[in-house]
């Protein structure tokens, strides 16, 4: 059998791990592939390129994963749910789409017990398939966000849904940062105000930006709560993907003890 080819799609791409990752689990488990970043500037070509690679995956990561939904001849049950791709595979000649992050950051933060109700900060692409797998799971979701029309359709699902300037705190069991602040500045994801109001009678705070510390968490450690940044759910979205790609030939453990060597190097 030839070497399958796998790739992630992106615009940016050029910082993305996701490469390390499947090529060190691919090397320690003996998989004959190989797995390369792919700058996609148009959406629209998505398929095309696809086909072009002769590839047999891809991940799909900003801005393309609405793109990548539209692209797919089949879509797991979720996916076609959220309306949001970050993982496609090919299966003579069709493309079936998945969506790997929400079950990625639902394991993820599986680690924090007794929580109930939980505080998105953020509504944007992240938010959209994390929301909908928590909820399906029996948590509470309140979404925070800065503006009004990401929240409209949070809204019409049933969400309970504030701006900064309509917000009535209540307590949440767990405070989440599903926006892009602090990712490459040092700013708080909502009016620090709003913050010390609700993240004191949380029982931990989450950050999905990974790779450094946020301000939002920092804030959180003067709290004394117990906090968590976005690399385990990056690195649980790879091994879904992962077990799509290889038709799940390998336990999930097995390919995180080789996945998670990413994040040491
Ligand atoms: P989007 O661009 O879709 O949404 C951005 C959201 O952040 C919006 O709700 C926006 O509010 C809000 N926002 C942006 N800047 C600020 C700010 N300065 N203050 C307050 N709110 C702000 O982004 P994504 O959902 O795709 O990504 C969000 C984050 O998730 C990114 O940091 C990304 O790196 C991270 N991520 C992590 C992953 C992981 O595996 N750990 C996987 C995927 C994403 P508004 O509507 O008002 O503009």
């Amino acid at each position: 059998m030839a070497k399958e080819l796998f790739a992630i799609f992106g615009n940016p791409v050029s910082h993305s791990k996701s490469p390390l990752m499947h090529n060190l689990a691919f090397q320690g488990l003996s998989y004959d592939a190989c797995y390369t970043r792919y700058l996609l500037e148009n959406g629209s070509t998505l398929k095309e390129t696809f086909s072009n690679l002769k590839l047999k995956g891809v991940n799909v990561t900003v801005p393309h994963k609405e793109a990548a939904f539209n692209a797919c001849d089949f879509l797991d049950p979720f996916a076609q749910k959220i309306g949001v791709v970050n993982t496609i595979i090919e299966k003579e000649g069709k493309l079936y789409g998945y969506n790997t992050d929400a079950p990625g950051f639902l394991k993820a933060i599986s680690e924090f017990k007794e929580v109930k109700t939980v505080l998105f900060l953020g509504a944007g692409g992240t938010a959209q398939s994390t929301s909908r797998i928590l909820r399906d799971e029996g948590y509470e979701i309140t979404l925070l966000n800065r503006s009004a029309p990401r929240l409209e359709k949070y809204k019409k699902e049933g969400f309970r849904t504030y701006t900064f300037d309509d917000f009535v705190p209540s307590t949440y069991d767990l405070v989440i940062n599903m926006t892009s602040a602090g990712l490459e500045d040092e700013s708080l994801p909502a009016p620090q105000a709003i913050l010390n109001r609700v993240i004191p009678s949380s029982k931990a705070c989450v950050d999905v930006i990974y790779g450094k510390e946020t301000p939002f968490l920092k804030l959180a450690k003067t709290y004394d709560k117990p906090t968590k940044d976005g690399s385990d759910m990056l690195l649980y979205q790879g091994i879904i993907a992962f077990e799509y790609f290889t038709q799940s030939h390998y336990t999930f453990e097995s390919i995180k003890s080789y996945m998670q060597k990413a994040f040491i190097l």
